[in-house]
């Protein structure tokens, strides 16, 4: 049986944790987030979860090695007999280096398809729209999205005059973009010339449609190699 690992990379504001739903019920693969995986370890308080912790509030990275083993024990568990979804990682070349030498590794023949690089790409004023139409009440912190609602400026609850969050602010959303595009240009062309199919996959349209015409995709290749 075929084993499906998807690389799944979005910038913000591109929908990227509506997909990692929707193919992981669409294949019935486990979804691996490495920003979940950290709190749930730190949640759990255990030796690891207590060094990534002060790693983590010391403002550091938490180092590679670290993160390798964490997703490497991930994909043993059950739910990855399938397969599973990559998010948040790898997230610099090292870790790509790591990755693509451990998917080499005879452990993983001959029942593993060549791991897939999924690249949700979305046009820089699709995404500004999408933000930039965002209100959040003071108050309760309930989120509000002027493109859906032209016409609301206060909150149901309380009646308090929305704001636009610090984070949602034109120039901000700028240099998160700009920081992505910094941190992920190298890790994608690492993993393009290590012969890793990288499809990009414009994330404008509706979720659905994306996540379904990945999937076709996807099938078509699986089908080619079996
Ligand atoms: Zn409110």
């Amino acid at each position: 049986m075929l084993r499906l690992c998807l690389i799944l990379f979005g910038s913000p504001g591109s929908g990227k944790g509506t997909q990692a739903k929707l193919l992981k019920d669409a294949f019935n693969i486990a979804h691996i987030s490495t920003g979940d995986m950290l709190r749930e370890r730190i949640a759990a308080g255990d030796e690891l979860g207590k060094q990534v912790d002060s790693i983590i509030k010391a403002g550091k990275l938490v180092p590679d090695e670290a993160v390798n083993q964490m997703v490497a024990d991930r994909t043993l568990q059950k739910d990855c007999e399938n397969g599973f979804i990559l998010d948040g990682y790898p997230r610099t070349v090292e870790q790509a280096k790591w990755l693509t030498s451990w998917f080499a590794a005879e452990k993983f023949h001959p029942t593993a398809v060549r791991p897939k690089v999924v690249h949700l790409e979305v046009d820089y004023n699709v995404i500004m729209a999408r933000i930039s139409g965002r209100r959040q009440c003071p108050i309760c912190g309930t989120l509000y999205n002027t493109a859906q609602e032209p016409d609301r400026v206060a909150c149901d609850l309380e009646g308090a005059k929305l704001v636009i969050r610090d984070d949602d602010r034109e120039d901000v959303v700028r240099e998160r973009l700009n920081a992505y595009e910094r941190q992920t240009a190298p890790v994608l062309a690492f993993l393009r010339e290590a012969g890793y199919m990288c499809s990009e996959v414009a994330g404008g349209a509706d979720p659905k449609v994306i996540a379904r015409q990945i999937e076709q995709n996807i099938r078509k290749e699986c089908a080619n190699l079996a």
